[in-house]
């Protein structure tokens, strides 16, 4: 139940289309292939799954139509994800086409790394703005454990590459899970310093994908802070208004760092964020069972006009609150198990894009 009651709204203050809660569409985050080169135990625990089709994949041309239209209601900010992007064939050839799209205030990359020292010169030269690299631990050893591959050397290659090609506001992600990686936070920080990069510590979610998760996993935001606290002293919160996931705090010597706590302090109030799946379908939620197929509507002629028409009534219509919703929920335990992923990969965070 909520405790305030939205009003219906279906135009932001600043103009642009809302949402029933009166969330603009601004950010879109496209998955450009559901594949990855690693196996996160709390992401891709199998081996195999069940992969989208290739032939229903978008083209990049297909992407970039989507996109424009997105951009013409009003999306600005892009991050392209996966799976793992970099293993989509020809990806700087994408990244170039969405760059020459004037409308796009920031145009992002969230990568695991591992091959990005290979290809991070061609994306800076395509126009990429920014990167975010996941980076989990600084044990090699503990790497392999995690991911089941041995890539540790060539994440870091990939993140010194990106200091060295000089993106700005260069991010570190850190998946916190407890027993496994918690006591690394300060460790994170100073190597996130030495890299120039702002470091980012993710509650482990019980999102598609993780059906390894239980809330005894989950090192929590309240622990991380006086974790941080005992070792470098008062945190102040930074109190920015802004709709991005992570809250960002300031250490004594002026280090900043962030946390996205959408496990136990959801922020759904501000999330302007939907989501294209790498075969076509658009998701207003990562908690969301269900999607869109803008796909079948690009292969069936539609104009830009019918698709922009379509996005806008779907967005008109949204009131998902999937985090905060999950967070309400007194017993929490795996969302999605591993039979019902397989019959819809739509379900699975490497398909949905994180
Ligand atoms: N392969 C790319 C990467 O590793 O950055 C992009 C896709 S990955 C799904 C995006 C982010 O989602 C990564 O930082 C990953 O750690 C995070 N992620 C995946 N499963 C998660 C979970 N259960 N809880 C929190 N974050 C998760």
């Amino acid at each position: 139940m909520l405790r305030n009651p939205p009003i219906p709204v279906d135009v932001s203050p600043d103009g642009a289309l809302a949402d029933r809660l009166g969330r603009p569409l601004r950010s879109l985050r496209v998955s450009v292939t559901d594949r990855c080169n690693l196996r996160c135990n709390y992401c891709m625990p199998q081996e195999e799954y069940v992969w989208l089709p290739r032939q229903e994949l978008l083209t990049f041309e297909e992407i970039a139509r989507l996109v424009e239209v997105f951009t013409s209601l009003g999306v600005e900010d892009v991050r392209l994800t996966g799976g793992e992007p970099l293993l989509r064939r020809d990806f700087p050839q994408l990244v170039r086409m969405l760059a020459a799209n004037s409308r796009i205030r920031d145009l992002a990359l969230t990568t695991n790394g591992v091959l990005f020292a290979e290809q991070g010169e061609a994306l800076r030269a395509a126009g990429l703005h920014r990167v975010t690299l996941s980076l989990d631990t600084l044990r090699a050893k503990r790497f392999a454990t995690l991911t089941g591959r041995d890539n540790h050397p060539q994440v870091l290659a990939g993140i010194e590459a990106a200091r060295q090609l000089g993106f700005p506001n260069l991010k570190l992600d850190t998946v916190v899970l407890r027993g496994v990686n918690d006591d690394e936070l300060s460790d994170l920080i100073e190597y996130g310093r030495s890299v120039n990069a702002e470091v980012r510590f993710i509650e482990y979610m019980d999102v598609g994908g993780a059906t390894q998760w239980s809330l005894e996993k989950v090192f929590t935001r309240a622990e991380m802070l006086e974790q941080l606290g005992k070792r470098y002293g008062a945190i102040a919160p930074l109190n920015e208004n802004s709709s991005a996931p992570a809250e960002r705090f300031r250490l004594p010597d002026g280090t900043v760092f962030g946390i996205i706590a959408s496990t136990t302090t959801p922020f759904c109030r501000g999330c302007d964020r939907s989501r294209l799946t790498a075969d076509g379908f658009w998701y207003l939620c990562l908690y969301a069972q269900a999607g869109t197929d803008l796909r079948q509507m690009l292969r069936a002629g539609a104009s830009a006009a019918e698709i922009a028409a379509r996005i806008s009534s779907v967005w008109r219509a949204r009131s998902d609150r999937g985090a905060e919703l999950r967070a309400a929920t007194g017993e929490r335990g795996v969302l999605i198990g591993i039979e019902q992923l397989r019959l819809d990969p739509h379900l699975e965070m490497h398909t949905r894009g994180g």
